[in-house]
């Protein structure tokens, strides 16, 4: 990363580089329906894995969230698992 060169570079912190899961498969589609998919981009407990955790891109995570309050509202995924 861009702010970790310098005075601590010696350290090297070792990042995986993530890459948006929809941007390198074209085959997976984000839609409301597809319950699989949206259900790998939310936590345990129903909230949608921001970008910096799951590695999507800020497109593709604007669609996964429409994407995941229309599945909500149409009760295929939970608001909350308590
Ligand atoms: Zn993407």
């Amino acid at each position: 990363m861009a702010f970790n060169q310098g005075r601590n570079s010696f350290k090297r912190t070792y990042h995986r580089r993530k890459v948006c899961k929809f941007c390198a498969d074209s085959s997976l589609v984000i839609d409301y329906k597809e319950v699989k998919t949206l259900l790998y981009f939310t936590t345990e407990r129903g909230k949608i894995t921001p970008c910096r955790i799951s590695g999507t891109c800020a497109k593709h995570q604007r669609r996964l969230a429409q994407a995941i309050k229309r599945a909500r509202k149409m009760a295929l995924l939970p608001y909350t698992n308590v």
